[in-house]
């Protein structure tokens, strides 16, 4: 990830960390190309010069990342550092916001410093799946002051038991375009009066098959099938 400062007009000033990230850990060599991206929407095509902490950079334009409709995923938070499983897995997947929150049945109050963690993986992992944006990481708060503020756009709430309709066919019936909310439970799942004030909301309760996932495995599968559907709205629109 770039900061501005390390940008002129056509270089790119690398820092000791990156240098050994390209030089040891990716094994490249003067000649060689490598995208950065400063999490902004900006990135560069990049190739190594034989001046070790420069680089020589023109701009890339967003080929096959187009810019995503909002996606966002309201996960309780699992216990221990599951989270940071979360953050990494769902910015892998195109999500656009993370808000965790603290459920009847949470059983870890996250630590102040989680945020900067988080922050650091979702970075990480922008770089590595090459997305142009940062996702948002929102401070916790309770599930019922989320439920309380307005969001736009399709919202469900997975539900392990029960017959809620899959996911899948209820993301394929919306706007590919359209923002959309997913929320999932601690590991003790959500009670029910906490899906029922979600139902109040504006929730849709939405299953995800008959297994029952384990917190950090539920996020990752939910958001995969509104990828998932989200790409083949848009490539049924082509055809
Ligand atoms: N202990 C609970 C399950 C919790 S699983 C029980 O035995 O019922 C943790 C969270 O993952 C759930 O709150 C739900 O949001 C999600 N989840 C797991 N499996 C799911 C499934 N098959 N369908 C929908 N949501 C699921």
């Amino acid at each position: 990830m770039v900061e501005p400062a390390q940008v002129t007009a056509d270089q790119l000033h690398l820092t000791p960390s990156q240098q050994h990230y390209l030089y040891r850990v990716l094994r490249l060599r003067p000649g060689q190309q490598f995208l950065a991206l400063d999490g902004l929407g900006t990135r560069w095509l990049a190739t190594l010069t034989a001046t070790a902490e420069m680089a020589s950079i023109v701009p890339a334009l967003p080929d096959r990342h187009l810019p995503p409709a909002d996606l966002t995923l309201v996960a309780a938070l699992p216990k221990g550092n599951g989270f940071d499983e979360v953050v990494r897995q769902a910015t892998e997947l195109g999500v656009t916001t993370l808000q965790p929150v603290i459920s009847d049945r949470t059983l870890a109050q996250p630590s102040p410093n989680k945020l900067e963690r988080w922050g650091r993986i979702a970075a990480e992992a922008t770089e590595q799946s090459e997305r142009l944006l940062l996702p948002q990481i929102l401070a916790s708060m309770s599930w019922r002051d989320y439920l309380s503020q307005t969001t736009t756009g399709s919202r469900w709430i997975c539900v392990a038991r029960g017959d809620a309709p899959h996911l899948l066919a209820a993301a394929l019936s919306r706007p590919a375009a359209e923002p959309a909310t997913i929320a999932t439970g601690p590991e003790g799942g959500w009670t029910e009066a906490e899906v029922e004030a979600a139902i109040a909301a504006g929730f849709e309760t939405v299953s995800l098959g008959p297994q029952i996932l384990r917190a950090v495995t539920a996020p990752l599968a939910a958001l995969t099938l509104i990828t998932a559907a989200r790409r083949l709205e848009d490539s049924l629109k082509v055809v």
